[in-house]
């Protein structure tokens, strides 16, 4: 092997939630020796969780960031490598040639790559919301509950997370306001209960913010809530809360910005695989967990179609055209491949 394939991966993994995790694991078991890109913050959402209760083999549950310790360290162990660094630009490739994946200055190149970057908190977009956030608004009460001890506090949404948002809130703040804006609610049954039966949760619906306000001093001081059936002039629509932590908690976004344009989305941005394989638009080229799935969104689920992802690039690179050395080794292919993808890419 030639110095040029060594720096040529077979396997980029760029995300470090449960799918590209276990996507590693799987490749690294199949010897692929994948190089997974993990951000400063690995381990995705559910670093931010406490107790996971619903994720198979731990009877008595497991802690969100003990169960990314673990995954993280089970792939190690079968040889993974990791970057604990953001991808910053990818140039997918078409049809079999290099995908190139920057770390900042430092450009990486692989045969395949498995799209994992998950998705991210949904915002409000009302005014204040911005302003105040990490000044009283909060996308992860999980993170920043203990700010708020004895403090009045709101949640808005009406999901599970919302709810256990709820939950782990009460056991600081002095009041939760649970703030949705149907009468409905998304979040399972059992979910619902346990908030119902905590006596400092209170629900209000239904109900949407209008906007957040400061003290003077820079921190939330007051939410403006806006009934959704109301007049419409305003009058008596609204419902002024005093409250200094607010926690929202509507719901995430895709992060596929990094792939935008290069391979096939919905209109919510979530990524596009062909049936029921993690392949997308672009040959070699995978995606699993979150960045994909609007409709489970769990643990479980995301590490399954991160097995499925590794499953698929690891048969894709068996079925690849010709040899390494025949098909990889040269300069002129390379850069002609690269530069197609970088062409299509600025289209
Ligand atoms: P969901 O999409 O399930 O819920 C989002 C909630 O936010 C909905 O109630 C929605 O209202 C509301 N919402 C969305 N946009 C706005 C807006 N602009 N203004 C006001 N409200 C808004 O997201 P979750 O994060 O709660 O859950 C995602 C998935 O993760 C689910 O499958 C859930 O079951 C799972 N999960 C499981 C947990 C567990 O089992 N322990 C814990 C946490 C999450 P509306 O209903 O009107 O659309």
């Amino acid at each position: 092997m030639s110095q040029h394939d060594q720096d040529i991966e077979d396997v980029i993994i760029v995300g470090s939630g449960p799918a590209g995790y276990t996507a590693a694991l799987y490749t690294s078991r199949a010897d692929l020796k994948p190089l997974v890109i993990e951000g400063f913050l690995w381990g995705g959402l559910l670093q931010q969780t406490t107790e996971v209760e619903n994720y198979p083999g731990f009877r008595d549950g497991i802690m969100g960031p003990a169960l990314m310790s673990e995954l993280r360290a089970q792939s190690e162990r079968f040889g993974t490598r990791f970057i604990t660094d953001e991808a910053t630009r990818v140039e997918l490739a078409r049809d079999g040639g290099l995908h190139r994946v920057w770390v900042g200055g430092r450009e990486l190149r692989a045969r395949s790559v498995i799209l994992a970057m998950g998705a991210e908190p949904r915002k409000l977009g009302v005014p204040g919301e911005q302003e105040l956030a990490a000044r009283g608004v909060s996308y992860c009460a999980t993170c920043d509950a203990a700010f708020f001890r004895d403090k009045p506090t709101l949640i808005v949404g009406g999901g599970d997370s919302a709810m256990e948002e709820a939950i782990f809130l009460s056991k600081f703040a002095s009041e939760v306001k649970l703030v949705h804006r149907r009468d409905e609610f998304r979040a399972s049954q059992i979910m619902i209960d346990r908030a119902r039966g905590i006596e400092n949760i209170e629900f209000l619906t239904p109900y949407l913010v209008d906007r957040f306000e400061e003290d003077g001093g820079g921190s939330l001081s007051r939410a403006v809530l806006r009934s959704p059936n109301g007049s419409g002039d305003g009058s008596g629509d609204l419902l002024d809360l005093e409250v200094v932590g607010a926690f929202i908690a509507v719901g995430h976004q895709p992060n596929s910005a990094l792939v935008e344009g290069q391979v096939e989305t919905d209109e919510d941005g979530y990524v596009l695989t062909e049936g029921k394989s993690t392949r997308t638009n672009r040959e070699g080229v995978f995606a699993a967990g979150d960045l994909v799935d609007h409709t489970y969104r769990q643990a479980v689920t995301a590490a399954g179609t991160g097995c499925q992802a590794a499953l698929d690039a690891e048969r894709y690179l068996r079925d690849a055209p010709t040899s390494i050395e025949g098909h990889w080794v040269s300069h002129d292919e390379v850069d002609a491949a690269t530069a197609g993808a970088g062409a299509e890419a600025a289209a």
